[in-house]
């Protein structure tokens, strides 16, 4: 029997190794995926930016034509100002120029603002657009090396599948049908050691009755508990 639960044990680190390169295979690629939306959303906040900056530069614009016209009707005040015959159209006259002053005086300052929030946000553009070339550069190499992974991972799959198919040749039908039933069942180990009385599996401890029926090494052994084929380790019978 033992020597049977050998070749059992042969034939799980087989598929521990398998399911380890099932689990990278499956992995690897939702990785560069995570990537790509980093990538995403960096290009989306540079794109917001960018929108926010030709609204500022189209604000800007606005307002220096709005100073231009201030400025001409200033120009035009400052010719009447030759012109009047009274000190009341005069004072009137001044009046206005003041407020036609003040008003560019605001418009002057807003502007200003406005350049400086630009250049702020150009500023920041051109570092988010750094970041997106770096990001880029990074993907790539990322997405080679996962590409030479993913193939290396389907060699050794390959190989294991036909060393797995070698190891079931040589196992008896029934104990292989049992081994494979409690495999798909638990989704990892169907075959665990006893160490101090307790199953390696799901930790409960074993009856003596167990113990026993396992020493006598004549017939295979599940788990009262997890259902696993259970085995003695070498070194705890020491
Ligand atoms: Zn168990």
């Amino acid at each position: 029997m033992s020597a049977l639960l050998d070749k059992l044990q042969d034939l799980q680190e087989v598929d521990i190794e398998l399911a380890t390169l099932d689990k990278a295979r499956r992995e690897k690629p939702e990785k560069v995926e995570e990537s790509k939306r980093h990538l995403q959303r960096l290009e989306e906040a540079v794109a917001g930016e960018r929108a926010a900056l030709r609204e500022l530069q189209k604000n800007s614009a606005v307002k220096e034509l709005d100073l231009k016209t201030h400025e001409e009707k200033i120009r035009k005040l400052k010719k009447q100002l030759l012109t009047v015959k009274t000190n009341r159209e005069y004072s009137a006259l001044l009046l206005e120029i003041g407020g036609e002053e003040a008003d560019n005086s605001r418009l002057e300052d807003e502007i200003l603002d406005l350049m400086t929030q630009a250049e702020e946000l150009e500023a920041q553009c051109k570092d988010d657009a750094q970041k997106i070339a770096q990001e880029e550069k990074r993907l790539e190499a990322e997405l080679e090396k996962v590409q030479a992974e993913l193939q290396e991972i389907e060699n050794r799959i390959g190989e294991l599948s036909e060393l797995r198919k070698q190891k079931a040749q040589d196992i008896d039908g029934e104990a292989l049908g049992l081994y494979e039933k409690i495999w798909n069942a638990k989704g990892n180990r169907a075959l665990v050691p006893v160490s101090g009385m307790a199953c390696q599996g799901c930790f409960m401890n074993i009856t003596m009755e167990t113990l026993s029926r396992l020493m006598a090494d004549k017939e295979i052994i599940t788990c009262q508990s997890c259902g696993r084929i259970l085995y003695l380790e070498e070194k705890a019978e020491e």
